[in-house]
């Protein structure tokens, strides 16, 4: 008899859950966690099966597609409009703008293309003499690279729309929203492997709520939950790394001098949620020269984010499961699309769609 992989152990995993049972109170309990790579662990491992009922775990603005607000795929279909090479992520293709989705510019004759990376980008712009533009969404795990493609000096005619966004600011607005009503954190462990945990103790210690910081196994998800119950029971609320094999506290220093060096804090919109202050980076004037927002000419209004039906906007900021949407399962599905959340790979629709969400099919 093969051994099962020791970190989805389903004996391990029962113990867990007697502990979560033993641990969790009477009270109803909310736990948000803001990762796609989470929401995708627990569903296809059914953890939400291991909670007692009164413990309920929800995504909230974990899917850096979902997130990337409108304006900022206008700016994309415009700088496309104009003749350049648009690359991007797969998902960012069918996200809705005001006018068009990335995918129906391609439709029109635009050359948008899919990459992997900043770096993959910045090698098409060294075999062309076309505008090159990297659309350079995500948060702190890709943040990185980005800055990376751009202090190793990319050709004059490749140039990026920053999109990248900071999760520990929004994690905070969250909290201050009405209707969020939540118990406690769990925070990304590969976020966190940049940030360390630092950047959560000086954006949310104000609120005093369990913020663990978890990996991505079934029993990393489940030790997780744990902490932060004994932290509520304990009548609690501070940082703590549970995912000290993958996360050191000071984070990775390398990667934060490195973004540091390349861009600075910014106010930024997120869909479904506003503008969050000093939530996004723009580039610094040293690497000004590469910014597509200036050399294209984009001014940054904000699109329509309306969307008749969805409630995405709910769904980002865990007020809602995919389950409260009407449109789920019905109009909305990962081959039609009517919101971001389905779009997404790392949205709470697309998961629940393909993996059942809380109650599987
Ligand atoms: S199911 Fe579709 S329409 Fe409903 S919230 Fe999710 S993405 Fe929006």
């Amino acid at each position: 008899m093969p051994r099962p992989f020791e970190l989805s152990d389903p004996k391990r995993a029962r113990q867990l859950a007697d502990v979560i049972a033993s641990l969790a109170p009477s009270t109803p309990v909310k736990i948000v966690h803001v990762c796609g790579t989470h929401e995708m662990a627990i569903t296809q491992h059914g953890l939400r099966r291991f909670l007692p009922k009164n413990v309920e775990i929800l995504e909230g603005p974990g899917c850096p597609v979902c997130v990337t607000p409108t304006a900022d795929i206008d700016a994309a279909v415009q700088i496309a409009e104009a003749g350049a090479i648009l690359c991007t992520f797969g998902d960012m293709t069918r996200v809705p703008g005001t006018r068009l989705t990335l995918e129906q510019a391609r439709s029109k004759g635009c050359d948008i293309r899919v990459v992997l990376s900043a770096a993959e980008a910045s090698n098409i712009a060294k075999e062309t003499d076309r505008a090159v533009v990297f659309f350079a969404v995500g948060f702190e795990t890709t943040t990185p690279m980005t800055a990376a493609v751009l202090v190793n000096e990319p050709p004059a005619n490749f140039s990026v729309l920053v999109s990248h966004k900071k999760i520990p600011e929004a994690m905070a607005v969250l909290l201050s929203m009405p209707g969020t009503n939540i118990h406690g954190y769990l925070a990304p462990g590969h976020v966190s492997t940049i940030l360390g945990m630092a950047p959560y103790a000086k954006q949310l210690d104000l609120f005093k709520i369990p913020i663990v910081i978890g990996g991505f196994e079934p029993l990393d998800i489940l030790y997780a939950i744990a902490l932060i119950l004994r932290q509520l029971r304990n009548g609690q609320g501070f940082v703590e790394n549970g995912f000290p094999r993958g996360v050191a506290d000071e984070g990775n220093i390398t990667a934060q001098r490195l973004i540091a060096r390349v861009f600075e804090s910014t106010d930024v919109q997120w869909r479904g949620i506003g503008v969050i202050p000093d939530s996004g980076y723009r580039l610094r004037e040293e690497f000004a020269r590469f910014d597509a927002r200036l050399r294209f000419h984009i001014e940054g209004k904000t699109g329509d984010e309306r969307i008749p039906g969805c409630r995405c906007a709910d769904v980002l900021t865990a007020r809602a499961t995919p389950a409260d949407c009407p449109l789920f399962r019905a109009r909305c599905t990962p081959l039609s699309p009517v919101g971001p959340c389905m779009v997404g790979s790392e949205g709470a629709c697309s998961i629940w769609y393909r993996y059942g969400g809380r109650e599987l099919p």
